[in-house]
């Protein structure tokens, strides 16, 4: 009952929970945990991926890292393609980056010889890999 009871008290403290952060003497309340704001930081980021096909060389490195997201075209030039799998020819065109394939569209950009493919935060459009990025 006791061990019942201090987990009911603990799950009501971490809910009213306030951070006390010490700066330079001064002591700073953050929010409390448990508002939208704070939920809001928790939510995973979402990336976009493009291409700029003036550049592809066609070599095809990427189609091999990451076939859910990149395609050839009849072109012989790479493209993304979107949730459905039907590929996305206009010029600047983007897609989500799924989750499970982050790693490899990430690789694909690093690793692209024609410096090509741009990963970008969709919240506010910063590259994360590719020629713009500030690696
Ligand atoms: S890795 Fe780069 S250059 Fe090679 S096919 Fe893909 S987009 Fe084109």
């Amino acid at each position: 009952m006791a061990d019942r009871e201090s987990s009911r008290r603990a799950g009501r403290y971490l809910r009213y929970e306030m951070v006390i952060v010490e700066d330079g003497g001064n002591l700073t309340k953050t929010e409390p945990r448990g508002n939208s704001a704070a939920v809001a930081e928790t939510e995973p980021e979402i990336f976009e991926v493009w291409i700029d096909q003036n550049l592809c060389t066609g070599d095809g490195l990427c189609v091999q890292e990451a076939r859910d997201v990149f395609e050839f075209d009849l072109d012989g030039l790479a493209y993304v393609k979107d949730p459905n799998g039907d590929l996305l020819t206009q010029p600047g065109a983007r897609t989500v980056v799924p989750a499970a394939s982050l790693d490899a569209v990430l690789e694909s950009a690093r690793r692209c010889p024609g410096a090509c493919i741009h990963v970008v935060r969709a919240r506010d459009g910063v590259e994360v890999a590719g020629p713009d990025a500030g690696e």
